[in-house]
């Protein structure tokens, strides 16, 4: 579903008319985002991938009967006190060739085929040789002891994997054991970050003068690895409004990621540039401190992200990360545990807003950092986790319990 297009107003030194709320936008993205096409995938690149179909088994693992054991394979029957001969060996990938007699049993190593006529394993730890080679159990062995059936581990045709699963180093392992070499996998996001901004140096100069370094860019190619996306390479671009467009309008990417000019200053561009090539969704949200953010479709989504750092983060992942996730298969919901816990002092916000509340935790308590300085990054260094003021409320009073979204572990 397509919503009529509002006019464009330039917003530039006069402030938001309206601010779209976080539930709002999230909704148009959940609505408007659908994870990317298939695409085969192999080995040795399928860690971390997500499936598009479900694995089933082309095969039984293991396809024949195999030892589990080091020792004899026998007759189980004949365990029962007899003194049995040594007719052979059994080895991996080398069977016995007779087949196991009355009386008789075979020498035989963890993962040989058990030979035919034998239906047990006796382990060697359990077995008495005696001088003329000839071998005895010291125990009664059931039948079918030590050995690992056909299909004990995969059955052919079940499925070993299902789909939407983020491969681990063990499903890959299983993978191999099957036998199967490509699987369909979400294609990742393609990820643009262009970055605005006079006064900003690359990541790795000093700051000097009046600039100051990039720290967007590398948080946010951190932030899309995490997600699963794969990110362009950086574009700076000038506060420039026809640069802006441009490099906006060149652009091919699942998703669009533009730092700073996102706001009301005479240098905010961004904003007018998505109006003018596309769809600009939202401009201006009730969330503190990324409220200057936008949305645009283009047809790939754009995010019009503050250049304010912690506004950045704030932003990215209450909705860029989503988006990011979602298309390559992924969840929709935050990808940080959550934890219950009171808040150790009062927590100021406003009704109509949603507050991005950095906490540390302390003696089991969620102990809220400075509200002030939204640009602040080392608050989310230093800080434990986030809380999420719910817009409908005013404060949250100490002692209130409250969900903490841990950063970390
Ligand atoms: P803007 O959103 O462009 O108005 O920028 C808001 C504030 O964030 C200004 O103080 C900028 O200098 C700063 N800023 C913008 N982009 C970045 C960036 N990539 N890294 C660090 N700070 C930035
Ligand atoms: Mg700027």
């Amino acid at each position: 579903m397509t919503t009529p297009q509002q006019p464009f107003f330039d917003v530039r030194m006069k402030g938001f008319l309206a601010r779209a709320s976080v539930a709002e936008v999230l909704a148009c993205l959940a609505e408007r985002t659908v994870p990317l096409p298939s695409e085969d995938s192999q080995f040795p690149q399928l860690a971390d991938r997500v499936l598009a179909a479900a694995v089933a088994s082309p095969v039984d693992v293991p396809a024949f009967a195999r030892s589990a054991m080091d020792g004899y394979a026998v007759r189980a029957k004949d365990t029962d006190n007899a003194t049995l001969a040594v007719v052979g060996e059994a080895m991996p990938a080398r069977p016995f060739a007779g087949v196991v007699a009355p009386g008789q049993a075979v020498r035989i190593t963890t993962g040989a085929p058990i030979p035919d006529g034998a239906d047990a394993v006796l382990m060697a730890e359990l077995a008495q040789l005696d001088a003329d080679g000839r071998v005895q159990a010291r125990e009664v062995v059931p039948t079918g002891k030590n050995i690992i059936r056909v299909g004990e581990d995969v059955a052919i045709g079940s499925v070993v994997l299902p789909v939407g699963r983020r491969l681990r180093p063990q499903d890959i392992g299983l993978l191999a054991s099957i036998g199967v070499n490509a699987v369909r996998v979400h294609r990742k996001p393609r990820v643009a970050i262009l970055v605005t901004g006079n006064e900003l140096l690359p990541p790795g100069s000093l700051p000097e003068g009046f600039r100051i370094v990039d720290s967007n860019s590398p948080m946010l190619e951190a932030l899309v690895a995490r997600d699963g996306g794969e990110c362009l390479p950086v574009r700076y671009l000038p506060d420039d409004y026809s640069a802006t467009r441009d490099a906006i309008r060149d652009t091919v990417a699942d998703v669009i990621l533009v730092s700073g000019g996102t706001s009301v200053g005479t240098e905010d561009f961004a904003p007018k540039a998505v109006a003018e090539l596309g769809e600009l969704k939202f401009h201006g949200v009730a969330l503190r401190p990324a409220g200057p953010m936008g949305v645009g479709f283009l047809p790939g989504t754009v995010l019009l992200l503050p250049g304010n750092p912690l506004a950045c983060l704030c932003a990215y992942d209450l909705f860029a990360g989503r988006i990011v996730r979602r298309l390559g298969g992924r969840s929709w919901d935050l990808p940080y545990r959550r934890m219950t816990l009171p808040l150790a002092s009062k927590l100021a916000s406003m009704v109509g807003r949603m507050d991005y509340v950095r906490v540390k935790i302390e003696a089991g308590q969620a102990l809220p950092q400075a509200q002030r300085g939204a640009s602040n990054l080392s608050s989310a260094v230093t800080a434990d986790g986030f809380v999420l003021v719910p817009a409908e409320r005013d404060e949250l009073p100490a002692g209130e319990m409250v969900d903490v979204w841990l950063y970390g572990e």
